[in-house]
C-alpha cells in the first residue's frame, strides 16, 4: 500500500519525469532543427558558388573568343601585307580568298563576343540581385542557428538540474512505493498516477469509475483503474 506521504513524493517524481521527458524531446527537436538549418546554409553557400562559377565560365569564354578574334585579325593583316608583294595572279586570288576567310571569322567572332558580353551583363545583374537575397537568407539562418544553440544550451542545463533533483528525490522514496511506480511505468505512458476527474472518471484513460471505486477514492483511498490500471487518487 502507498501511504499519503509516499503519494506526494511519487507525484513529485512523476512531475519531474514528465518534465524531463519534455526537455529531452525539445533537445531532440532542436538538434533536428540545427541539422536542417545547417543544410539550408550549405545550400545558400552552394547557390552563390554556382553563380560565381557561371560568371567565371563566361569570362573564360570571352577571353578565349577574344584571343581567336585577334588571331583572325592578325590573319587579315598578314594577308594584306602579302597581297602587296605577290606578282602572280593565282597567288593573288588565293590570298584574297584567305583574307576573306579571316574577315568572315572576324565578323562571326565579333557577333559571338557581343552575345557573350550581353549574357555576362545579365548574369552580373542577376548575381548582384541574388547575392543580396542570399545574404539576407544567410544572415537569417545564422541568427536562427544562434537562437537554437542558446535554447539548446539552456535546455541542457535545465535537464541536468531536473535529473539531479530526480536523483535526490528517489533516495527519499521508500523502496516498495518506488517499485510499484516503476512497475506501472514499465507498461504505461506517464502519468501513471492520476487524479479522479469530473464525474468520477479516471484522469488517465477517461473511463468512468464504478461507484464503489469512486466512493473509495472520494474517501481518500488510492484505487486502481479497472480499465488502464493507473493509480487514481482524489485531489483535494
Ligand atoms: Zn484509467
Amino acid at each position: 500500500m502507498i501511504e499519503k506521504e509516499e503519494l506526494k513524493l511519487l507525484l513529485n517524481l512523476q512531475e519531474l519525469e514528465i518534465n524531463i521527458k519534455k526537455l529531452e524531446k525539445l533537445t531532440q527537436k532542436l538538434t533536428q532543427e540545427d541539422v536542417e538549418l545547417r543544410k539550408q546554409l550549405a545550400q545558400v553557400e552552394q547557390e552563390e558558388a554556382m553563380l560565381l562559377l557561371e560568371l567565371k565560365k563566361l569570362d573564360d569564354e570571352i577571353r578565349q573568343t577574344s584571343q581567336e578574334l585577334s588571331i583572325c585579325m592578325e590573319g587579315i593583316k598578314r594577308a594584306e601585307e602579302r597581297l602587296n608583294k605577290v606578282k602572280k595572279a593565282q597567288e593573288y586570288k588565293a590570298l584574297l580568298r584567305e583574307k576573306a576567310r579571316y574577315e568572315d571569322c572576324v565578323i562571326k567572332l565579333k557577333d559571338q563576343l557581343k552575345l557573350l558580353q550581353t549574357e555576362k551583363k545579365q548574369k552580373e545583374q542577376t548575381y548582384t540581385k541574388q547575392k543580396k537575397n542570399l545574404e539576407v537568407k544567410y544572415r537569417d539562418l545564422k541568427e536562427k542557428l544562434e537562437d537554437i544553440s542558446l535554447e539548446s544550451e539552456l535546455t541542457k542545463r535545465n535537464l541536468e538540474q531536473l535529473k539531479q533533483e530526480r536523483f535526490k528525490l528517489i533516495n527519499r522514496i521508500p523502496k516498495h512505493a518506488l517499485k510499484e511506480y516503476e512497475n506501472l511505468k514499465s507498461s504505461l505512458e506517464l502519468p501513471v498516477i492520476v487524479p479522479v476527474v469530473s464525474f468520477g472518471a479516471c484522469g488517465g484513460c477517461g473511463m468512468k469509475l464504478p461507484s464503489s471505486l469512486y466512493s473509495k477514492v472520494m474517501l481518500g483511498e488510492l484505487v486502481i483503474c479497472p480499465n488502464c490500471t493507473r493509480i487514481i487518487y482524489y485531489e483535494a
